[in-house]
């Protein structure tokens, strides 16, 4: 590791530029929706005078080392990076871009991931660093599918021009519902109707299925997107609730959820994207839901954690764990033991941050609205009927306009 010379770079920055591949996006900032991060000064989005497409094999430190960025300046980056864990998805085809001042100190640091995220790290008068997440929001089109089995489902559903991504999220959404092998018969109906996220005409592979509706043999089912949830036709809910808090029992919470919150003696905004649990190390951490852990990492600050998706919408993360019990890409279920706390990373004492995100944004987990709810209130069942009733109808002209042909 090179010493600190953040404040003198031997060589001018550009002329790395031939080295590396570059060239980040010009992108339209107008487009972007900002999420997060202190401030609302609007930063252009110029091309950087330095663009790095991340390659196989490649880390921060090993690309900040190449560019003689010193490590103490990686280290304010991931101390910034600590209340969204953006860099800690970092693959090759993701792109960084890099902004010097005059003396030739690391003044932005520019985070891409695909064609809708990006972090834009931009360094204060006191040396630390603040950021502000992008998110573009691009525009949804909705495509509906028809088809008939032939095989399994998602091969079936594939073949008639589903995304196989998509064919999975329907198999888990009615896997309580339905056995995929014993209720399938070849030559069963199925229909999606699904939106599709498409940036400056590039499909970003996020779509939402808004309807799937299979007329089988056997089985009839359907599953339909009404506020945030699932429901088949009748109004009861497919999804499994999740369990508020983590642990096996109520404990003191310590630090509460706050976006706004600044550090007591920089004065920059800190936010805090959990809730902190006053829980001694060893206490046993549970997944607050269904699903696939994502992320098992150590990290600087953030010790030892772990990430949880649930589904297409919910991910959670635990820090500063003692014990990881579960391996990435590993199955759970809600309540079960993923963990022992800890006072891993940068912490004051013994205690569980719990985050939840709600389609990619932290949000309060212990006021949050998460799916608990079983059928759809007497108040709204009226619309859901009517918001089904329109897709149906949607579904079979399609259906009907398909058979012409
Ligand atoms: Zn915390």
């Amino acid at each position: 590791m090179l010493s600190d010379n953040s404040s003198a770079v031997p060589v001018s920055p550009g002329q790395f530029r031939s080295t590396l591949e570059l060239n980040l996006q010009n992108t339209d900032v107008s487009a972007a929706e900002e999420i997060a991060g202190p401030g609302s000064k609007k930063t252009q989005d110029l091309e950087p005078e330095i663009g790095y497409v991340v390659q196989k094999g490649d880390t921060l430190s090993t690309i900040f080392d190449h560019l003689r960025i010193s490590q103490p300046t990686l280290y304010k980056l991931m101390e910034a990076d600590l209340n969204i864990l953006a860099l800690d998805t970092i693959q090759p085809g993701h792109k960084l871009g890099f902004n010097f001042d005059d003396a030739g100190k690391l003044k932005q640091f520019i985070f891409r991931s695909g064609l809708t995220y990006k972090v834009l790290f931009d360094r204060s008068k006191k040396g630390d660093f603040e950021y502000e997440e992008f998110i573009e929001k691009g525009g949804f089109r909705r495509e509906i599918i028809s088809g008939t089995v032939e095989g399994d489902l998602p091969r079936s559903m594939k073949r008639a021009g589903a995304r196989i991504a998509e064919a999975y999220q329907v198999t888990s959404l009615l896997k309580e519902r339905m056995n995929f092998r014993s209720h399938l018969r070849a030559g069963d109906k199925f229909q999606l109707s699904v939106s599709r996220q498409y940036v400056y005409g590039v499909y970003t592979g996020n779509s939402v299925i808004e309807g799937f509706v299979y007329d089988g043999a056997i089985r009839k089912q359907s599953a339909f997107l009404f506020d945030d949830n699932y429901f088949d036709a009748e109004g009861e809910s497919l999804e499994k609730a999740f369990q508020r808090i983590p642990l096996q029992k109520r404990y003191r919470i310590s630090s509460s959820f706050n976006p706004k919150r600044k550090h007591p003696v920089t004065g920059l905004v800190r936010p805090h994207n959990g809730t902190d649990f006053s829980v001694r190390t060893g206490t046993p951490v549970l997944s607050a839901g269904d699903g696939v852990v994502s992320r098992v990492i150590k990290h600087r600050y953030a010790g030892l954690y772990i990430e949880i998706k649930h589904g297409r919408k919910y991910k959670t993360r635990y820090l500063h764990l003692s014990r990881a019990y579960v391996r990435k890409g590993q199955k759970v279920s809600r309540g079960q033991k993923i963990a022992a706390s800890g006072n891993s990373g940068r912490s004051t004492g013994a205690h569980l941050h719990y985050e939840l995100h709600v389609n990619g944004r932290p949000v309060n987990a212990m006021t949050a609205p998460i799916p608990v709810v079983q059928t759809i209130s007497r108040k709204k069942r009226n619309a859901f009927k009517k918001q089904v009733a329109a897709l149906k109808t949607q579904m079979a002209e399609q259906l009907a306009l398909a058979e012409k042909q």
